[in-house]
């Protein structure tokens, strides 16, 4: 059997996701939590406010699975969020916010 890449659903705190998470597009990273940008992907923690980074979301997934078995094998204490999950909660948390 080989070891493959399954999606689960797990409760988190989504401001402590967002304090210690970088975001992977096409070609660099952005601090969730400071929006830095041009971030490597190997960087263990944010050069600006630097948050260590715990979890990593990729905008599109499927073109960075062979990143992802690499840094599981790296760092296997890395989560790997999900990024438009991600986006709709901080979003729906945002609105919140505005309402308080
Ligand atoms: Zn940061």
């Amino acid at each position: 059997m080989s070891d493959r890449f399954l999606r689960i659903y797990k409760k988190f705190y989504v401001d402590e996701v967002k304090s210690h998470l970088l975001t992977y597009g096409a070609l660099s990273g952005t601090c969730a939590n400071c929006k830095k940008m041009d971030l490597k992907l190997d960087v263990l923690r944010c050069p600006s406010c630097s948050n260590e980074f715990k979890y990593i979301a990729f905008v599109n997934i499927r073109d960075h699975l062979p990143k992802m078995q690499r840094i599981s094998q790296e760092r296997p204490q890395v989560i790997f969020v999900d990024y438009e999950d991600f986006k709709r909660l901080e979003g729906e948390e945002k609105a919140k916010d505005i309402l308080r």
